[in-house]
This record gives structure tokens, sequence and C-alpha cells, in this order.
């Protein structure tokens, strides 16, 4: 029989860590610990297989109801107590757990196995009818609202209508047994049927409750917001009940094992003294610090490093932890990876390895794209002086997550969602899943109540989002869409920014700077060098570019799109325009040798920037017509600005007008009408070549040619590149090369051929994947999401204009590479399209022989990274 429920705690765990996808993260790590000999209570797992079959047929699959029962007894016999005793009450905690971390999205039961009889019981035994009753309404409350769907707020209601202004620890136990009578009523009321008291009933009902919570609206929007598929569902995991809320020598508290912002090695976490974890999480009172335990209860903080030790040198890596304690003795309740800032990600990799714990490469395979591109992310520009900053502000919370936001206030989700493209800053007094999706879309969030590990405070550090919590001056008013901050009220529109690295809320806009990189990443970063073969460089049209680009380790530019040169100052508009415009052929030469010392000068800047590094410099490419005005208006203004008639200009722009442009006069079938162009560009490049090794400065442009689709077009191309070359160079000696992309699938076809001409391909693969799979890269974008999601039913899993399709446009590249060295022995191959910076796509163009890839200067880290990953892999296969 297949086995779907897994016991653990007690001493025995019958799963492992490794089973994540069976077991749910919780479940594997409760499973971990207990072979490592840590104190988890005694619990048992329902596997996620069960969650898909539930969700399918509406009931549970055969077998399982004899399997639960079985590890209820084993349970039972474990703890010695059984659920519902009268007497002796076993509780447990129904909880849901997933192969993927999805914090706070789907539902939690506790104190399940209390009953009117078992109250009593519960109350008698520990001499605590306060803590007894406490535990009934908290029950009733999270079974009715997660089982039976009755809106928690009712619950709520009831309890501040009680409570009236005191704090819970202030209720008496008969104001709380009256409260379970009111909550009890209400239960009825609303579900039409009396509180289930047998306790098998209630853990089916909770049991099904978590299943459907996996379905749950949040909880769907999480995993399409963090790209989580494949998954079978959640798991279940039912725990003995412990208590961290039975007086000052009980408490809860969640913790990492090392500092999630910076990566310190440092212990570091919340804890509530007399609480449940529920508190911690939700951030409803705020929390102390971890070190504040040591004073407390140092015997049990000794034996909380003593756990953070061990779980380390187990999984070898930073932990997010759970626990509990009770009466003095400690629970650990979960362990798992723990999120961190990209800044932490980089040190704790580094540590982890000057420790021993683990190699160089495994540092390697930890980072992921996104904790490199997260390092990006702004700050306050350090030039605002500290008086100007104080000046306007109105508010300093926790900081939760570092990074600063600026932008409009918003105070729901919705209406963050609703910015599209708008910068907004959510405000809510506390974030819950259901905001995730306004959260996501927002660039800051601020909240009112909360510690760093709150819901929004784990959330936005996922996303490194800059998020400020318990931020308690905010009086903020959800129907007048305002706050008052003091003296100050901020309205939903108002502007605001946010300082993640402080905690600071000021008025209005600052200006935001990237941040200073982390020692750790050049250090990382010097371990991925080590590694890799393929070589990055970066697509740089400027000389600031280029520079920008070494500084991020580009070992060359691998495109220089000379067209952009020519949109940079109106002057040099002007003089493309005015070549367009050209009747004859003397025209045309008049108007490009306008443009030509400004090419020269380019060229020139770009060399000294890459001191000797290859720069690949490709001849002009776009169609004519994008260089035009096209309304009436700056037709007359360019026609009067030339001194020619508006007719004139109206004419040659109609004339340029094609169907399909990106099948049209474009790319080098340009330079094979006007040869003048070619002639401009090629003396440029070479003149600046001659001008910076005067200057004693190494070059070695490499002439490319867009767009070829035949070898005799590139064969026309090259003679009359390397005719010009030589007029110019006039014997000097510049290690000049011709060669071309390879955009077009018939060029990819016929790359033998090609090969004979060109000297180096560069792999366009933004037009090689337009032409190939016959999509516009402009335009596709509007049916793609019907093509691409990560859900195994869809035709394609990724965009294939930003990850390379590697069943066909990489066939292609696969075959050029092949035919191409055919012909030319070990010719140099690279990638000069988007996915030269998508770490997947790089992984591919390593297996498949290319020298380097290249892409926009901030993604040259990443493909750093990723190359050096595609060496690892390659080894560990
Ligand atoms: C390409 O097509 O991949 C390319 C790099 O050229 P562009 O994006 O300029 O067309
Ligand atoms: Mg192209």
């Amino acid at each position: 029989m297949t086995r779907l429920v897994y016991g653990f705690g007690g001493g025995r765990a019958e799963g492992r860590g490794g089973q994540k996808d069976l077991l749910g993260g919780k479940g594997a790590g409760l499973a971990e610990m207990t072979r490592l000999g840590l104190p988890v209570p005694a619990g048992f797992t329902i596997v996620t297989d069960c969650c898909e079959l539930y969700a399918a047929g509406g009931k549970w699959p055969p077998g399982l109801e004899k399997q639960v029962r079985a590890a209820v007894a084993r349970l039972e016999r474990t703890c010695r107590k059984r659920l519902g005793d009268p007497k002796d009450p076993l509780l447990v905690s129904v909880r849901s757990g997933a192969a993927r971390s999805m914090p706070g999205m789907m539902e939690t039961i506790l104190n399940l196995g209390l009953n009117d009889r078992s109250v009593e019981g519960l109350a008698a035994l520990t001499k605590n009818p306060r803590f007894a009753f406490d535990a009934y309404r908290r029950f009733i409350t999270m079974f009715g609202a997660t089982a039976k769907g009755i809106p928690r707020e009712e619950f709520d209601a009831e309890l501040k209508a009680l409570k009236r202004g005191r704090a819970d620890a202030e209720l008496a136990a008969d104001e709380l047994r009256a409260l379970v009578q009111r909550f009890l009523a209400l239960y009825r009321g609303r579900v039409g049927a009396a509180f289930p008291q047998d306790p098998w009933i209630q853990l089916v009902d909770s049991v099904n409750a978590v299943f459907g919570s996996w379905m749950a609206e949040k909880a769907v929007t999480y995993r399409r917001v963090e790209k989580i598929a494949g998954l079978r569902g959640t798991a279940v995991n039912i725990v003995q009940m412990v208590y961290g809320n039975m007086g000052d020598d009980s408490g809860t508290g969640v913790a990492f094992t090392r500092d999630p912002n910076t990566g310190e090695n440092s212990f570091y976490g919340d804890y509530l003294v007399n609480a449940q974890g529920e508190d911690v999480v939700a951030g409803i009172r705020t929390p102390l610090k971890l070190a504040a335990l040591e004073k407390q209860q140092p015997r049990i903080y000794r034996q909380l490093c003593d756990v953070k030790r061990r779980l380390e040198r187990h999984y070898r890596e930073m932990q997010d932890i759970e626990f509990t304690v009770e009466r003095g003795t400690l629970y650990m309740l979960q362990c798992r990876t723990g999120k961190r800032s990209p800044a932490a990600t980089f040190r704790i990799a580094q540590d982890l390895v000057k420790e021993k714990l683990i190699s160089k490469e495994d540092a390697l395979q930890r980072i992921g794209p996104a904790d490199i591109e997260r390092l990006f992310y702004p700050v306050i520009d350090p030039k605002i002086s500290r008086s100007d900053l104080v000046s306007r502000k109105i508010a300093e919370g926790i900081n939760a997550v570092p990074g600063a936001a600026t932008g409009a206030v918003v105070f729901s989700a919705k209406e963050a969602e609703a910015a599209e493209g708008r910068k907004v800053i959510l405000v809510r007094r506390e974030t819950s899943p259901e905001d995730v999706g306004g959260m996501h879309a927002a660039q800051g969030i601020l909240t009112a109540t909360g510690g760093k590990t709150s819901h929004a405070a784990v959330v936005a550090r996922g996303w490194a989002k800059c998020c400020i919590v318990g931020c308690a001056v905010l009086d903020i008013d959800y129907e007048k869409r305002l706050m008052k901050v003091g003296d100050t009220t901020v309205r939903q529109g108002d502007v605001v920014t946010l300082d993640g690295g402080t905690g600071e809320v000021f008025t209005g806009e600052f200006p935001l700077v990237q941040p200073q990189l982390p020692e750790a990443f050049r250090t990382v970063m010097g371990w991925a060098d080590a590694v890799r073969r393929l070589k990055v460089r970066a697509n740089a049209d400027t000389p600031y570019d280029a520079r920008k680009a070494v500084e991020l380790g580009a070992e060359g530019i691998g495109l220089c799109r000379t067209e952009h040169m020519f949109f940079d100052t109106e002057e040099r508009r002007l003089a493309i325009q005015e070549m367009i415009l050209a009747d004859t052929v003397p025209a045309r030469v008049a108007a490009l040798a306008k443009l030509e010392p400004f090419q020269r000068a380019d060229f020139e800047g770009i060399f000294e920037a890459m001191d000797g590094k290859p720069v690949t410099i490709r001849l002009i490419d776009p169609p004519l017509h994008e260089f035009v005005p096209h309304d009436r208006e700056g037709q007359e203004k360019l026609a009067h600005t030339l001194g020619i008639p508006a007719e004139k200009v109206e004419r040659r722009v109609a004339q340029l007008h094609e169907a399909n442009p990106m099948l049209g006069h474009r790319g080098c079938r340009l330079c094979i009408t006007y040869p003048e162009i070619l002639d401009m560009q090629v003396r440029a490049i070479i003149q600046a070549a001659i001008n910076v090794k005067k200057r004693g400065i190494r070059v070695f442009p490499e002439i490319m040619h867009p767009l070829v689709m035949d070898a005799k077009e590139l064969r026309i191309l090259e003679r009359r590149t390397r005719k010009v070359a030589d007029e110019v160079l006039k014997g000097a000696k510049i290690a000049y090369t011709v060669g071309t992309m390879i955009e077009v699938p018939r060029a990819a076809i016929t790359a033998d051929r090609i090969a004979e001409v060109a000297e180096f391909f560069s792999f366009g693969t933004n037009d090689l994947t337009q032409m190939s799979m016959g999509l516009s890269r402009d335009d596709a974008g509007r049916f793609l999401p019907d093509y691409v999601s990560a859900d195994r039913a869809a035709v394609f899993a990724e965009d294939p204009f930003q990850a390379i399709d590697e069943e066909g446009v990489g066939a292609l590249v696969r075959w050029t590479v092949e035919r191409g060295r055919a012909t030319r022995k070990g010719m140099k191959m690279g990638v000069c399209g988007e996915h030269g910076g998508e770490a997947r796509s790089v992984k591919f163009f390593h297996r498949v022989g290319l020298d380097y890839v290249s892409c926009s200067p901030y993604r040259v880290p990443i493909a750093r990274l990723a190359a050096a990953q595609a060496v690892v892999e390659e080894k560990r296969k």
C-alpha cells in the first residue's frame, strides 16, 4: 500500500529532509530535526499527493483514512494522551506546508481536540482555566474561519467588545468562558449546526480546510507572482500542541541563524514571552530581540545556540527556525532555508566557504540571477545632507528590508495593483497574505505594526523590496484614505520616500542611487571568474556605458549599435536625416561626412575605455524610416531646418514606408544599397583605432555586418570593408576582423558557406528568435501570455525572447556552431541578443561551445555567474 502518512518526533522519524516534494518543507524539516535528535513535538505528515488527489476527486484517496487513524493512535501512544479525552486531552495543530515556502498563504488550525468537555479537563489539569478557555476560543475561531468560512472579523468583533481596550492577558477566566459560549453561538448561527465535538470530525474538516487553502485566491496569486509551479499541493502536518502561553517561563520565537539583512554570523530573531506562535508571525505585538532571551532564560538561549550550530553544520546553510518554550522546555517547530537580502546571500555564501562548511563551487551554485539584480537596488543619494533628510522626516519604524523607494501613497493592495507602472508606496496597518499582489506592485511597503519577521517583512525581503514595519506613529484612516503622522497629514497620492535601511519615512521625493556592492560580492564573483570558460562582454554604445561595463567585469564589447550614436544630439539627428533625404550619391556622401567626426570620436572613447579589450562594432541596422519624423509638424520643421520643401520630406517618408519593416530594407541591406554608409562607418572605426593606438592603447576592432542571409551578400560587404579599411590604414597595422551576425535562419543554415567569408559569428538571438519562430519581437507580447506559463500545460515555459528556445532557435545555434567551425576551425563565436544576459540561456551557450556572451552592462555579473555555474553543473553531471 502506498504510504500517505509519515510520523516524526518522539525520537522517531519515518521521513527525511530530502523528501520535500512529498512531505513539504515543514514536514521534511520536522523529520530531519527528529533524526538530528533535536526536540521536536510528535506528529505526522500527510503527503502532498493527497492534496492533489483531494482537489481532483473531492474526497480523500483510498487508504488515507486508515493511515491517519493509525497515525493518530500512534501519536496518542507516544504522547500518552487521547484526542478529546475529557480529563487530559491530547491537542494538536494542523498545519500546511508545501515543498516551496509560501509564508502565511495557507491555513493553520491550533488546539484541535478541544470540545466542551475536554476544555474543562484541560482547565482542571493545568489549574489554569484562563489558558484552557483562551485555547478553546482560538480553536473555534480558526476552525470556524478556515474550515467553515465564517468571517474572522465576526469573532474578532466579539473579542474586541469584551476587551474594551484591555490587553488579552487582562481577561479573566470567566470572561473567556463566556466568550467561548458566544463563539459557539456565533458558530451555530453561521453554520446551522453545533460546533463539532468529535475530534475525528474536527480533524477531517481541518485537514480538508488546509487542502482547500492550497487553491485559495491568495495562495494562487502568490504562486503566480513567485513563479511557483509543478507542485502537487500542500502537505498537512498534524503536530502535538506545545504552548508558549503558559506563563513567563514560556514563549515563542522566530529566528534566523544569521542576520538575513547583512549576512553577519549572529543569531537574529524575535521572541515573545507568554505568547503563541501566531502572535509573532502576525506582528500583532512588538517582540523582544532574541538577545534578550539570553538574559531572561540563559539555559534556553544556550540550547538554541546549540540548535543553531547543529542545524547549520547539518544543512550547511543559514536556517529560519520557529520554536516554542513551554514551561522551560524548548521545542523546535520548524526549520527551513532562510530567505535573505541579496547582500546577505553573498556574505553567507562567502562565510560558509571560509568556515569550511561548503566548497567555492557550492557557494556559486547557491546564488541566483535575482540575487545579483537586487544588489543594484537603489538607496537615497548619499549627497543629500542629513539635515535635508531630517527636515522632511515624519516617522521612523523598524528597518525590515533595506533599499529605498519613493512613490505615491496608496492604502490598499488593490490600488497598488491598479497603479500600472506608476510608482506607489503601499501603506497598511499590517499586511496579510491577501495583499501580496499589491505588495509586489508597490515600490515599497510601510506598515504600522509588526516586527522584522512579520508577514510584510518576510514577503518583502524575498523580493528585496524596501519595507518598513512597526511604524507605530502612523494613524491610518482607510475610509478617508489618509494617515496622520504627528502634525502631518499624508493623503492618498501624496509622494513619500522610504529608507528601508534606517526605517525612516520622509515626505516628498528624494533622488535614489545604486548601492555600493558588498565586499563579499567581489570575492564570490572572483571565484566565478576563476571557474568559467565562457567570456562575458557587454553591449555598449557609448564610452560611459563601456566604462560601466568594464567596472562590472566585461571583457570586451560584443555589440556596439552604431545607430544609437545617431540619436544622441540634435546635430547628429539632423545629419542622418539629411543623409536619408539626399537624392544623389554626392549629397548623401556630404551628409555622411558631417556624421563621421562624431562616430570617430565615439569610437575613440569606447576603444579607450576598453583599453585593449576587443570591441565588436556593428554597422547601421534599423530601417531608415526610424530616423525621420512621421507627423506633419515634425516633417515641416525638418524641411525648414534643411531648407527644402516640406513635400520632399513627406514624399521621402512615404517612400520609406514598408508593410513589414522588420523584414524590409534594414541591416546589411542598407549598405548593399547605400555603400557610402559602410564607407563612412568603416573609415570612422579604422581612423579612431589608428588615433587611439598612437596614444599607446591597444585596439581590436571587430567590424560586424548585421542581418546577413547569404555568403555572397557578405562577400560584397566584406570586400568593400577591407578596401576602405586598407585605404585608411595606408600600411599601418590594426588587427581588425570582419564578421557577421547570425540573425536570419538562412544564414544559420548556410553557416558553412558564410564562414568562408566571416572571421567571426555573433548570434543576434533577438532577430533569430523573431525570424525562426515567426513572432514579431515588438508585438508578440500581446499574445505571448497565452503561450508562456510555468504551468506544465503551457506551450512554452519561458518567454522565448528572454530565455533561449533551446529546442528550436537553440538547434539553429548548434547547427551554426558545428557548420561554421567545420569551415573555419576554432572560429570565434558569441551571442549579443538579450539572451546573453539570461542565466539559463548563458548555460546553454556554454554547452554549445560559444566563446562569449554579450549583454547589457548590469547583467554582466549575472552572465559571469551563470557561466561559472555552467562549468560546475557540467562537472557534477
Ligand atoms: C539581435 O537581433 O539579437 C540583436 C542583437 O540586434 P538588435 O537587437 O539590435 O536587432
Ligand atoms: Mg538584430
